[in-house]
């Protein structure tokens, strides 16, 4: 009885992408370069230096709207 109260209580609480909530987004070198990530940013943190997508990590709020539009997965937690 006690033993299953207490696994009704375990829950996972980890986002959808197992990622940890207070750690900013990167942006791989699998990123081609699409920008759909950058519109997608409720915070602007993308922008394009050097003809390459980069997360400033001040900015980032680890929302993970730029992982779940990205077409190749190139954000992530690391
Ligand atoms: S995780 Fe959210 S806040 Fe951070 S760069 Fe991606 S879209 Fe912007
Ligand atoms: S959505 Fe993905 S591939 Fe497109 S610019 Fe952003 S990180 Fe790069």
């Amino acid at each position: 009885m006690d033993n299953k109260l207490y696994n009704a209580s375990l829950k996972d609480i980890s986002g959808g992408n197992g990622g940890n909530a207070d750690m900013p987004y990167k942006i791989s070198n699998d990123c081609i370069s699409c920008g759909a990530c950058a519109a997608e940013c409720p915070v602007e943190a993308i922008s394009v230096g050097d003809g390459k997508y980069v997360i400033d990590p001040e900015r980032c709020i680890s929302c993970g709207a730029c992982a779940d539009i990205c077409p190749v997965d190139a954000p992530s937690q690391e």
